[in-house]
């Protein structure tokens, strides 16, 4: 039998590794917290539902619980009915993408700013995560190292917030030591096949198949385009 942890185990290494100006929205229940400082998440805004209002009780005595303190007050009630899941959607990425845009290092250079396409990306383990049902899964944790042009200090953030900030392309392009892989589009995959220019293409797995680099797990069952990067081309 694996260990399970509690929900406020859960909770905890969510908190301790979401970044300051980090948003937090647990799956469901209509809540989006947003850490500030050493123990303290603001909850910036609730559902206008019964069950978000039932949640944000919860929430506020598993947070509390967990030696955290929680700042209500200038948490906005939003109206959700007449939203559709689409418009949700977008409501929510807007406001994430929101606030990406105010992190910030230590030397007041907005990450914004920072060479975002140089991240570099690192296995950091995996962990036991906590799922909104109750049940547990194994997640493989990444890491994409960034650094500050100004003052170099070397910022790890999560793969979520690196493309929060980078954009969805800098999702479609990954180096590893040896190659580069560009993702390929539908109409680009017809194109090669088409004219039999397979050899172009390649499926990634889990490793690089060059040097069986680690690969992350958002390129694996990628069909891209691959180069090999050539001696100093790297600098
Ligand atoms: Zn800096």
């Amino acid at each position: 039998m694996e260990e399970q942890i509690t929900p406020e185990e859960g909770a905890k290494s969510i908190l301790e590794r979401l970044r300051e100006g980090g948003l937090w929205q647990p799956h469901g229940l209509g809540l989006s917290y947003v850490k500030e400082g050493d123990q303290t998440v603001k909850l910036i805004s609730q559902d206008n539902s019964p069950r978000s209002a039932q949640a944000r009780i919860r929430m506020r005595v598993l947070i509390e619980d967990i030696g955290w303190k929680v700042d209500e007050t200038i948490c906005e009630i939003v109206e959700v009915e007449h939203l559709s899941l689409e418009e949700k959607h977008m409501k929510e990425m807007m406001k994430r993408q929101e606030l990406a845009q105010s992190w910030q290092c230590q030397c007041a250079t907005p990450l914004a700013a920072f060479p975002l396409e140089q991240g570099v990306w690192k296995h950091d383990g995996q962990q036991e995560m906590m799922l909104p049902s109750g049940e547990t899964e194994i997640v493989e944790q990444w890491l994409v190292v960034i650094e500050c042009p100004v003052c170099d200090s070397q910022i790890p953030m999560e793969p979520y917030d690196y493309a929060l900030l980078a954009g969805d392309d800098s999702m479609l392009t990954y180096k590893t030591s040896k190659m580069v892989y560009t993702a390929a589009t539908r109409p680009e995959i017809i194109e090669m096949i088409d004219n039999k220019l397979s050899e172009a293409l390649i499926i990634l797995g889990t490793f690089c198949p060059f040097n069986g680099d680690l690969l992350p797990p958002h390129i694996r069952g990628g069909v891209c385009f691959y180069s090999e990067i050539k001696e100093g081309e790297e600098e």
